[in-house]
């Protein structure tokens, strides 16, 4: 199943692939939108429940004004009841009875009805029962209270009991007035409760001072004798509309309404009450209810104050606030949610793939392991647990053991394929080394301190339980993290290798043993193709040879050449470099300076073979030829010796004519030889014997030995015929050198024999000339100083 496929959402509708800017800004657009819906529903149930709220305020202020009203309206009358039903009403039954009704009413005042006739007689009964002057008053002009006017009828204030602490001004005519004039007439007309306009109270604080007075007519029950119900006096009451409409209610401050009371039928419209607590600027509510007072009709006008609109404050603004807040809040959110999950997916995705790659190299990895422990088959691979117990046992085990790995697996351990007295001993050879037990268990696990990470040889039993020779190597197998997980033992089945082994060293005894019995050394030698010298083999007899030891020489043979003489050297490089070259048989002498032995002659020969590789490998032998050497030089002095005289001989004379004659063939240089022939040797002989003779041949020889250069060579031709040969030497300097030879035989005697002079012969070479033709020349020129009288020296030149 495709991956992608499965992938949850993320939030389980944000589509992945979706962009964490675009979800935020989605989500800051949502929101936006939401919240604005949100606020506009709250603001309109707001709105609602504020004008619920304001309905119910104005109801309850309402129903409570029109309850005061009603009241103020059923005190009066029960006033006007309390007079009808009594037959005489004193002053103190009227305070009596009106004190309780003081309940925000400024006064109640009774105003019996008097007759212009009845004037005086009133006047002095109230005097009497007052005990002070009364009478009828009216307002003058400039506002004083002065005796009423004579009029048909009076209707002065009686009794009044007030709040006032002026108290009620008594005798007070209400038909001296007009606006209490009409309201009296209207409450006689109707025999209801009339109400007067809106007028001014006096002795109040001016916000109290706009008042209504209220009158009702008080008349005797009709009966039969006067069917007509003229009222015989009025009650009243002054009510100030502050204190009966604002008593009680919360104060300015804290009053949620605005109220304004305004009587109807008052053609100049005044505001008989209004609160001082400021309206609500942007409500546009207003409520007008019909407050009914006696025979008016009062317009209460109600609005919000600001106190309520403060107290039902819309709550848009902070919902747009905490709207906006989470909306970006939970923009963000969702920006760092998305682009963490894509993040996150892509890592997954990333990790995923490595995973993939790596348990792909893993299964390779295992399965070329399978593999290699597999085709291993001449190598055990065991492994084991921590415990010893065998978890890898390959194809090779297998083939070595005799065991099946199912026989094997998670049954034996590494202990079980071993020899059991093997074990014990090294068990024991190990704990004493460590100075701890170690268990047979542990040893093949165990390292001696000898041997780190070294195979070791042990004897393993085979399932039919025959021996195998192994050779082990035991390392801890540790997982990732380096911890120790079990052991890996490695093993080569070494029996034959061991019998290979025994043989060969069988072999090298033998080898041995023989080279110590032949002189000399003998070696394997090869040149390799990168001009590598290299002794393979080399006997004991070597090392006396060139006093080296043949181990090292075997490291490297360069040594042997720090032995070779300098002069030999080279030459015996050259000449293995040609055997090589050539496959042919190298056989050498050269000198050797040892430091022991001193100048030694050695002879080597030695047999080439090819190389597969290109190279040349060499068997031969090098022996001590310095007695041989030594024989042979003394035989060739001897042949090249005159015995008598002990100098060169004709024989040598010859081949260093010849050799001399050869190089200054080459060079083109000088070359001269001087003969001699002593003179009457005969006579010397028959005067004093052959031993005589014998003796100034003797004397002879050393006389001129000691006067010719080094460069010269003295030869006894035979007899006493000598001969010096000059190299490098014209005629002039051989003619010199002739003279002074001359000179030194004849400059004194010889014991016994007197005076021994010989005759000289001097030839010089000439180009193309051959050795016979210088030899008759030098003959020639001896023969002439015979002739010429003996005894003197005879140039070749002088005959030319
Ligand atoms: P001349 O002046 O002409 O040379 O006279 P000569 O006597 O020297 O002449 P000749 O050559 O005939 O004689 C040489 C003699 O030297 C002959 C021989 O007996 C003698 N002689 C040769 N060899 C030896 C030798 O080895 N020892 C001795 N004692 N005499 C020798
Ligand atoms: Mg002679
Ligand atoms: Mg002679």
């Amino acid at each position: 199943m495709p991956l992608h496929a499965v992938r949850p959402k993320i939030l389980g509708f944000i589509s992945e692939q979706a962009s964490a800017w675009l979800v935020g800004l989605v989500v800051v657009l949502v929101g936006g939108a939401l919240t604005l819906v949100v606020a506009w529903a709250a603001a309109d149930l707001n709105r609602q429940q504020v004008r619920q709220r304001f309905q119910l305020l104005v109801n309850e202020r309402y129903s409570r004004l029109e309850e005061r009203f009603e009241d103020q309206e059923q005190r009066l009358g029960s006033l006007r009841r309390f007079f009808v039903n009594s037959e005489n009403v004193s002053h103190a039954n009227f305070n009596g009875f009106a004190q309780p009704l003081l309940l925000r009413t400024r006064a109640y005042s009774w105003a019996p009805r008097v007759l212009r006739e009845q004037r005086l007689g009133f006047e002095q009964q109230v005097s009497r029962e007052l005990g002070e002057a009364f009478s009828i008053r009216e307002l003058s002009d400039d506002g004083s209270l002065v005796s009423a006017a004579v009029r048909d009828e009076y209707v002065p204030v009686l009794y009044s009991q007030t709040q006032s602490v002026l108290g009620s001004p008594l005798g007070f005519d209400l038909l001296a007035q007009p606006l209490r004039r009409s309201t009296v007439e209207r409450a006689r007309r109707s025999g209801k409760i009339a109400v007067s306009l809106p007028m001014q109270l006096v002795g109040l604080e001016p916000s109290y001072t706009p008042g209504v007075l209220l009158v009702a007519a008080v008349s005797r029950p009709a009966t039969t004798h006067m069917p007509v119900n003229e009222p015989y006096g009025y009650v009243m009451a002054v009510i100030s509309m502050r204190q009966l409409v604002a008593d009680g209610l919360p104060n300015a401050a804290r009053d949620n309404l605005v109220m304004q009371i305004v009587d109807t039928s008052d053609t100049q419209q005044r505001v008989l009450y209004e609160s001082n607590n400021p309206v609500a600027d942007s409500s546009g509510q207003e409520v007008t209810r019909r407050l009914t007072l006696g025979d008016h009709v009062y317009a209460l006008r109600l609005r919000p104050s600001q106190v309520f609109e403060q107290s039902n404050h819309s709550s848009v603004t902070s919902i747009l606030i905490m709207g906006g807040l989470l909306s970006l809040l939970l923009s963000a959110l969702l920006y760092v949610l998305v682009s963490q999950r894509q993040r996150a997916i892509k890592l997954v995705q990333q990790r995923t793939g490595e995973l993939r790659v790596r348990e792909h190299q893993l299964r390779t990895a295992h399965s070329q392991l399978r593999s290699v422990l597999n085709a291993a088959t001449q190598v055990a691979i065991i492994a084991t647990d921590l415990r010893g117990v065998i978890n890898t046992f390959n194809a090779g085990a297998e083939q070595m053991l005799g065991y099946e790995a199912d026989q094997v697996l998670g049954i034996m351990t590494l202990e079980n394929l071993h020899q059991p007295s093997e074990l014990t001993v090294r068990a024991a050879q190990l704990s004493q080394m460590q100075g701890k037990r170690i268990t047979p268990a542990q040893a093949m696990l165990v390292e001696g301190t000898d041997s780190l990470h070294e195979a070791r040889e042990w004897t393993l039993v085979r399932k039919d339980g025959s021996q195998l020779m192994v050779n082990m190597l035991v390392t801890a197998l540790l997982d990732d993290h380096g911890l120790w997980i079990g052991h890996l033992a490695i093993c080569l089945d070494v029996t034959e290798q061991k019998r290979v082994h025994e043989a060969l060293a069988a072999r090298d005894r033998l080898l041995r043993k023989l080279s110590a019995h032949v002189p000399g050394g003998i070696f394997q030698f090869t040149l390799e193709p990168n001009d590598n010298w290299r002794f393979i083999y080399a006997s004991d007899g070597i090392r006396d040879i060139y006093e080296i030891e043949p181990g090292l020489l075997q490291q490297n043979a360069k040594l042997v050449f720090e032995r070779i003489h300098p002069q030999d050297a080279e030459r015996i490089r050259s000449s293995i470099r040609l055997s090589a070259l050539q496959l042919s048989h190298w056989r050498e002498e050269y000198r050797v300076e040892l430091p022991r032995q001193g100048l030694r002659w050695i002879r080597g020969e030695a047999t080439p073979e090819e190389l597969p590789g290109g190279g040349t490998l060499w068997h031969g032998y090098v022996s001590d030829i310095s007695d041989l050497k030594r024989v042979e030089e003394e035989l060739r002095a001897l042949s090249i010796t005159d015995s008598l005289t002990g100098i060169h001989n004709r024989r040598y004379f010859q081949d260093r004519l010849k050799a001399e004659m050869s190089r200054v063939r080459r060079t083109s240089g000088a070359l001269a030889v001087i003969m001699l022939d002593i003179d009457h040797f005969k006579r010397i002989n028959d005067q004093h014997g052959h031993a005589v003779g014998d003796g100034v041949l003797q004397e002879l020889c050393r006389r001129i030995g000691v006067r010719v250069r080094r460069s010269d060579v003295f030869c006894r031709l035979g007899g006493e015929e000598f001969m010096v040969l000059c190299p490098n030497t014209d005629g002039d300097q051989a003619y010199g050198l002739a003279i002074e030879l001359w000179q030194s035989l004849r400059s004194s005697p010889m014991v016994g024999v007197g005076l021994v002079t010989a005759s000289f012969g001097v030839a010089s070479w000439r180009v193309d000339e051959g050795v016979d033709s210088l030899l008759l020349r030098a003959d020639s020129a001896v023969y002439a100083a015979k002739q010429a009288g003996r005894d003197r020296v005879e140039a070749e030149r002088l005959q030319v």
